[in-house]
């Protein structure tokens, strides 16, 4: 990359003038110098701090450190462009700098420098049909447009039409270095039925609801929502999507996307255990679109005059319909980081008529009452008392009284006020292997053995086969690194993977313990967890990435091995993939949390733009590199096995592959540094160079 030494043009900052920090008026002037806001009433702002405010101490103003410039106060007049295909590794760049791009006029007659069309050349260039910005992949890029300034003009000296480019450039430096992800091959393109008809499926399966809901928004906009829930709970106050129409609905909503925020919609919704329940067909059902849709459209302007909403309930097979109505009017406090607290009124909606209960709901599991929240108000066991220890007279949340007021729900039971007695297990590969497993209340206290104690005395035990979730990870063919909970998608904690649980006191039940444990914020008494891995790509593809970038790709493991007979440490791998400019150092310390490389992989990927985001050097005056494919193109190999086989003969502390375009370097880290153990062109020849050569040895 000739282009390393290459200075940019620099100019002063316009966010900040210059200042590195910028001054921007305080929330709480609009809401003017009062401590309770009507959200409802018309707002008469007099332009007044609020003098109580816990933001701005009332002087209306907040300073923070400029992003646009990262604090320099200068900025640079350049951008670089870069496409990326991810199938085949081949990068191309452009440099967008005053002079560089020639200026065309738009519509308005307004001079511009059009990027989309050079991002749109590049990926052609790279071979890719379809590209995406690296910081949602998920999206379309939208539009990439310099506007020039008013008196730019095609017949100024070069230098003046030069600094007003350079200026114009500048404005978009917020994100200087604009990376996209190509493929060689389209997505397949998508057949909404099918997917609606999956999700109907999965509900199914799982022994959910899956709720279709139109709902009016204002006077004529009607909003579409796909969601899963549970029989019996209430409407939700909001809804989160913006679909005009069920197939913009559809097209909107993944499995995981209807799953998200199932446990907090399930708040108020009894709490059964499941009933054995025959299958209604083997695959997935015929799903009619427009009939479902023209079915809500009738209930919402139907001969029962207009409702404010309606449902389609897929439920034990087959569409169950209900309009909504309104239930009530109530008013909400809430209390902003200004300390100020508005007040808003909010409509309660509620299900017309309610279906039959589905064939796959059982007895309720019992209940007692939450000993950790009282639900008049939200005051909750301070920090401070974590581990039976007596309020601290000195602590900032409670100053010594124990108990907290708190906006976070309670993490005993969800904030349902019931802790249950059993709770269901449902598994999931999200495809069609599934099982669910009562944990009933047991007639007796189960004997179970103890195996550790914590550092604090608490003893730890082990519960059986049947409360351990990676036993039935194994049963439907999944592997225990990959469960996450499908609400979502965070890991399940280890002590439920292996069924350990810690009790406060040597006669506690232990089973009571660890049920309360796993049904903390799932408040229905429904453990939902996901055993298929991510969707991630290979770490070949991740190296032959960061290669094409010129930057170097570190991949990090520790091995857990050794702390593998005591519950209280962590067990398995620890997995971390980062990207880092060639002249940064090792990171020190790094801490690898990842459980399996496909979520290491997947996270990375997910992060990209903030990763070629923080490889931009802070300098202005630093020219940002144009990378373009490596001639040659490295050679890449998969470092799954390579580093397993590092990290076993280190197991007990990270050890990191660090690709750059040469070859690799190998670390240890330890003490808090980052120890090099071994440089070579390729990871085997490192491996033998330390005396860990393949070879035969394949471990
Ligand atoms: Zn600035
Ligand atoms: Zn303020
Ligand atoms: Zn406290
Ligand atoms: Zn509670
Ligand atoms: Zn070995």
């Amino acid at each position: 990359m000739s282009l390393g030494m290459f200075s940019p043009p620099v100019v002063v900052c316009e966010q900040c003038e210059g200042e590195g920090r910028a001054l921007t008026v305080c929330r709480c002037v609009r809401m003017g110098d009062r401590f309770l806001i009507d959200a409802n009433a018309e707002r008469t702002v007099d332009g007044r701090a609020y003098q109580g405010c816990e933001l701005c101490k009332g002087s209306g103003y907040l300073t923070y450190d400029c992003d646009s410039c990262r604090a320099t106060g200068r900025q640079r007049g350049q951008l670089v462009l870069t496409v990326v295909n991810l199938d085949t590794g081949v990068t191309r760049s452009a440099n967008v700098v005053p002079g560089g791009v020639e200026p065309r006029r738009n519509a308005g007659g307004r001079w511009e420098l059009a990027l989309s069309p050079i991002v749109a050349a590049l990926a052609a260039e790279v071979g890719a049909v379809e590209y995406r910005d690296a910081y949602g992949l998920e999206r379309k890029p939208c539009e990439l447009t310099v506007m020039l300034p008013a008196d730019w003009r095609p017949d100024l000296p070069v230098a003046d039409r030069q600094r007003l480019e350079g200026a114009a450039i500048a404005r978009l430096a917020w994100q200087p270095w604009r990376l996209y992800c190509g493929r060689s091959t389209p997505t397949p393109d998508r057949d909404l039925p099918a997917e609606l008809s999956r999700l109907c499926h999965l509900a199914d399966l799982l022994s959910l609801d899956l709720v279709v809901e139109a709902r009016r928004a204002h006077e004529r906009d009607v909003i579409w929502e796909i969601r899963y829930e549970l029989p019996g709970g209430a409407v939700p106050v909001k809804t989160r999507r913006w679909a005009n129409d069920l197939s913009a609905a559809i097209a909107a909503t993944s499995v995981s996307d209807a799953m998200f925020g199932l446990v907090e919609r399930a708040r108020t919704a009894p709490a059964h255990y499941l009933r054995p329940h025959p299958a209604h067909r083997a695959g997935p059902p015929t799903i009619d679109v427009d009939q479902v849709e023209r079915r809500i459209h009738a209930d919402l302007d139907g001969i029962g005059g207009r409702a404010p909403g309606a449902q389609a309930i897929w439920r034990d097979g087959r569409w169950q319909h209900t309009r909504l109505q309104v239930e009530d009017q109530v008013e909400v406090m809430t209390e902003e980081a200004t300390g100020q607290v508005v007040r808003s009124s909010v409509t309660l909606l509620a299900r017309a008529w309610e279906p039959p209960a589905p064939g796959w709901q059982d007895e309720l599991i019992p209940y007692g009452p939450c000993p950790d929240c009282d639900p008049e108000h939200r005051l909750r066991p301070c920090l401070c008392t974590l581990a039976n220890q007596p309020p601290d007279p000195n602590c900032p949340g409670c100053s010594g009284a124990g108990v907290a007021p708190t906006t976070m729900p309670c993490p005993t039971c969800g904030d349902s006020h019931r802790v249950h007695q059993g709770l269901v297990l449902t598994m999931t590969d999200l495809d069609e292997a599934t099982l669910h497993v009562n944990w009933l209340v047991p007639d007796q206290v189960i004997d179970v053995p103890l195996v550790a104690t914590q550092p604090g005395g608490k003893p730890v035990f082990q519960l059986p086969l049947c409360y351990q979730l990676d036993h039935w990870a194994m049963n439907l063919g999944g592997r225990p690194a990959d469960l996450t909970y499908l609400d979502g998608g965070h890991e399940v904690g280890q002590d439920l993977c292996e069924g350990t649980v810690t009790v406060d006191h040597p006669e506690d039940d232990p089973l009571a313990r660890y049920l309360v444990n796993a049904g903390g914020g799932h408040p229905a008494g429904r453990l939902l967890v996901c055993t298929a891995p991510p969707a991630a790509p290979p770490l070949t593809e991740l190296v032959r990435l960061a290669l094409g970038l010129h930057q170097t790709l570190v991949v990090t493991l520790e091995d857990h091995r050794l702390d593998e007979d005591d519950p209280t440490k962590i067990h398995g791998e620890g997995w971390g993939i980062e990207l880092i400019p060639p002249d940064r150092p090792m990171p020190a310390d790094p801490k690898p949390y990842q459980r399996s490389p496909q979520s290491a992989a997947a996270c990375f990927l997910e992060y990209l733009g903030n990763a070629a985001h923080r490889v931009v050097p802070d300098d202005p005056r630093q020219g940002i590199p144009v990378p373009q494919t490596p001639e040659p193109p490295p050679a890449v190999e998969d470092p799954i096995r390579l580093i397993r086989h590092l990290a076993r003969h280190l197991a007990g502390r990270p050890v990191s592959i660090r690709y750059h375009l040469g070859g690799c370097h190998l670390y240890v880290h330890e003490y808090g540094g980052a120890r090099h153990l071994a440089s070579a062109r390729t990871v085997p020849i490192a491996l033998t160079a330390l005396g860990l050569g393949l070879g035969r040895d394949q471990s």
